[in-house]
């Protein structure tokens, strides 16, 4: 029997509850899964087609090689791009039948002129900057895209499909750029309908948005982190308490249990001191796997934690490329019982396993940076 030294392990099930929650939260708006980045490092090939099979009617992904490689998989459905660069070549785009998204006049000539050379009609949404100030159209900007879009269509070359935004700080419900970027895209929405163009989708909101903010629907929502059962922030809830149930899970085996004495220090730089007589265990994964470096404990003992024998153990010192050191404790001092090849969850759902949050705070990141590393050496998994 071979044991596997790490594995990363998807629960499609999840994904599919998370989607068919979130589907709920948006009503009567439909559905974008937001799959970019390898599905938010959980493999976006076996997420998009959980996403389907729970009935979201829409894809997301940044860059068209994502696209591209969603309908190499065999997806048919609407598919969203929004990231290319100037002179990128998008014929592979249109004749795919993506939605592809400008955010300038030379943008919508470009997926036009893609068009005109495929002979295929384009699917074209028009992206607003109604705050964020990263992509999309500034306000200025707004009548010649516009008119552009209007050109396109009226030539029979491209199909405008959307329009839409993004929010600069939806995981902040008070927060007023959110009242004032809805604002503003409604105006947007209002230029371009008063000239003529009718949306498909118009839409703004992301998972935060989805969950807490309905005045921020519209026809779709983009939901990303919170299909793979993360809490977009805590401030909001847990993943728990916003009904969502975390798909990932990651874990391996101890490779070594072993004493360290008191006074003695742990890893790299010697940053963690054993203040008495203790047990430590060896994980075999780090940095180079996507576990965050930045999760490593300081003097004060303060870092993540893993699940060995049903109880957490700290990381003590710090996290290298491929390894690092818990603190099981004394068996005879209340310590963890463990022995070498004892399972270790670094993160998951299970019980009293420590979620991708919490690794998030103890690196003082995201969650989102968290599962959307972890694509080292370990083995996925889908179950
Ligand atoms: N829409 C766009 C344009 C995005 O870039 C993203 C992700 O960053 C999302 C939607 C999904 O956001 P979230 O993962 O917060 O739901």
């Amino acid at each position: 029997m071979s044991v596997a030294r790490a594995e990363l392990v998807v629960d499609l099930d999840a994904i599919e509850a998370n989607v068919r929650r979130l589907a709920a939260a948006a009503g009567p708006a439909r559905l974008m899964v937001v799959v970019k980045a390898d599905g938010y490092g959980h493999g976006m090939v076996p997420v998009a087609r959980a996403a389907r099979r729970a009935g979201a009617p829409w894809l997301g992904a940044a860059v068209l090689e994502e696209a591209l490689a969603l309908r190499e998989a065999g997806d048919t459905g609407r598919i969203l791009t929004w990231l290319t660069v100037p002179g990128e070549d998008v014929r592979a785009g249109v004749r795919a039948g993506l939605d592809l998204t400008a955010y300038s006049v030379a943008e919508v000539e470009h997926v036009r002129a893609a068009a005109r050379d495929t002979g295929v009609r384009a699917r074209l949404q028009l992206k607003i900057d109604t705050g964020l100030h990263r992509g999309g159209a500034t306000e200025t900007a707004w009548p010649a895209v516009v008119q552009a879009a209007l050109d396109a269509q009226r030539s029979g070359e491209v199909e405008v499909t959307g329009m839409w935004s993004h929010l600069a700080c939806a995981d902040e419900p008070d927060h007023p750029a959110n009242g004032a970027q809805e604002g503003v895209f409604a105006r947007a929405v209002s230029v371009a309908e008063d000239a003529g163009l009718r949306f498909e989708v118009r839409h703004l909101a992301n998972s935060a948005a989805t969950l807490v903010r309905p005045s921020a629907h519209w026809d779709l929502v983009r939901c990303g982190i919170a299909a793979y059962g993360l809490t977009p922030d805590p401030v909001l809830g847990t993943a728990t308490e916003l009904g969502l149930r975390q798909a990932m899970t990651v874990r391996s085996h101890l490779v070594l249990v072993k004493p360290v004495a008191a006074g003695e220090a742990v890893s790299y730089g010697h940053t963690w001191r054993a203040p008495r007589d203790t047990v430590v265990g060896l994980v075999p994964l780090g940095y180079g796997d996507g576990i965050p470096r930045h999760a490593s404990s300081g003097p004060d003992g303060r870092g993540a934690e893993v699940l060995v024998g049903g109880r957490r153990a700290p990381v003590r010192g710090r996290i290298c490329m491929d390894q690092f050191v818990v603190e099981l404790g004394h068996p005879a001092d209340g310590g963890i019982p463990a022995r070498a090849g004892d399972p270790v969850t670094l993160l998951g759902s299970a019980d009293g396993a420590p979620s991708a949050q919490d690794w998030a705070d103890a690196a003082g990141t995201i969650g989102y940076e968290i599962v959307t590393r972890m694509r080292g050496r370990q083995q996925r998994r889908y179950v």
